[in-house]
């Protein structure tokens, strides 16, 4: 049996059905922003493997500081221990995070960096007297990962786990957040959203921890960017009645929308900010959750004072080593005028889709491009495609959509926004 018949027979892909897979290709080794398959095609890869590898694969400086600490220490349990590796990115972290968020929680996936994030507000809510606080409040068309708690914030109807409804927490959701960024904010608040999420919160605030919310950019619910002025409001409601602003920025940080984080680019600092994805540079599963001084105070000064979670490979140092030579290469700032002219050229470039029959948008925020067609999209139907423009795209719903790494050269962001407009073209 060869690699990839044991693969469609046996392996499980993501979001995909078992019994009937759709095509899956074997890479064998990736650079920079290429793949390479095992017969030999290079495609760039547009997609950041998930939006993560933002310096590109198996970067020199990371491989690097990934082998020295494999050589030295490659984990140690987290729990009454602690290394170098941990410290210097908690310092560098606490530096650059949004003012007031100074604690740092490391764990796996991004996924439970939401859970973690979640458990940090309702014990906030607990120490500060208010055990009724174990809801959270979020805008629809949001994605927030795919375990229990993260599943229950996620749109509820068009997100990927109304199947679970049944199972899950009931949580509060305010409608999608209705003003596009770039377009006029309307002062009337029933036109910018604000109304509505101000009545949810107002009626349900004696149940609600936290408000939850992909800063600017709801990313897996449809590649939507929003008006930053809906954050500035929401951090306002939030203060008014006591409810935690948590900011999941796994999608968003490092870099992605332009700034370091969303939370720059609106001006707004939460109290809890979720990171993952690009942490590492893509090169291993890592998160952490930022707290502010008062949620880890008020965390402290409740029963039991503890923080109740403790993944086994918390604080992983080849993770931390990875995640700091990450930042050495964002230090001197260049990836700002990397994703700026990205930004620039995706636009120019991408805007010719829009008279194409079927589009209904296309839209460019830092490294982030999307054609919106007015139907859904087969990523599956876009993989064969993708091996002949050698540019790896996978649409989701109807979105032919790019978040590249920022390395990216100018011939190579034209030749994924060619890809892109003939994806538009023939899907
Ligand atoms: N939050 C956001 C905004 C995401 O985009 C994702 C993943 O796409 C997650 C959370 C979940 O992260 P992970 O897949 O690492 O669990």
């Amino acid at each position: 049996m060869t690699d990839a018949a044991f693969d469609r027979d046996h392996l499980w892909h993501p979001y995909t059905n078992v019994m009937a897979p759709g095509p899956t290709y074997v890479v064998e080794s990736a650079e920079g922003a290429w793949l390479t398959l095992d017969d030999g095609t290079r495609m760039i890869d547009a997609m950041s493997s998930w939006w993560c590898t933002i310096h590109g694969h198996r970067h020199p400086a990371i491989s690097r500081a990934m082998h020295e600490q494999i050589d030295r220490l490659p984990h140690v349990m987290f729990g009454g221990l602690t290394h170098g590796p941990a410290i210097e990115l908690g310092r560098r972290l606490v530096a650059m995070t949004p003012e007031g968020l100074e604690h740092v929680f490391y764990c796996d996936s991004g996924s439970v960096a939401v859970e973690v994030a979640m458990k940090m507000a309702v014990q906030h809510q607990l120490a500060a007297g208010r055990p009724g606080r174990v809801r959270f409040a979020t805008p629809r068309g949001g994605y927030h990962g795919d375990t229990w708690k993260a599943m229950s914030v996620c749109d509820p109807v068009n997100g990927m786990h109304h199947l679970f409804e049944g199972a899950l927490n009931i949580q509060y959701f305010a409608p999608r957040p209705p003003v596009a960024m770039g377009d006029d904010w309307p002062e009337d608040d029933e036109a910018n959203g604000i109304a509505a999420l101000s009545r949810l919160l107002h009626e349900h605030g004696d149940q609600i921890a936290g408000l939850i919310l992909e800063p600017l950019v709801q990313g897996a619910g449809g590649m939507r960017f929003y008006h930053p002025e809906y954050l500035r409001r929401a951090r306002e409601l939030c203060d008014e009645l006591g409810i935690l602003l948590i900011f999941d920025e796994i999608a968003t940080g490092f870099g992605r929308v332009g700034e370091m984080f969303a939370a720059d680019l609106a001006g707004v600092a939460p109290d809890i900010m979720c990171l993952g994805k690009a942490l590492t540079g893509g090169h291993l599963s890592f998160a952490a959750v930022m707290a502010s001084g008062e949620v880890a105070r008020m965390i402290g000064s409740g029963t039991p004072g503890l923080f109740m979670h403790g993944p086994t490979f918390m604080g992983n140092p080849l993770a931390c080593a990875a995640a700091c030579a990450s930042l050495d290469l964002l230090a001197d700032g260049t990836w700002r005028d990397h994703v700026a002219a990205i930004a620039e050229q995706m636009g120019e470039e991408l805007a010719p889709a829009r008279d194409l029959p079927g589009v209904a948008e296309v839209r460019v925020l830092g490294a982030i491009a999307v054609i919106e067609m007015e139907h859904e999209v087969s990523a599956d139907a876009a993989h064969p495609i993708s091996r002949e423009t050698g540019v790896w795209l996978r649409p989701f719903g109807r979105n032919i959509y790019a978040m590249p790494p920022f390395v990216l050269t100018s011939g190579e962001v034209s030749q994924v926004c060619a890809a892109m407009i003939r994806l538009a073209g023939e899907l």
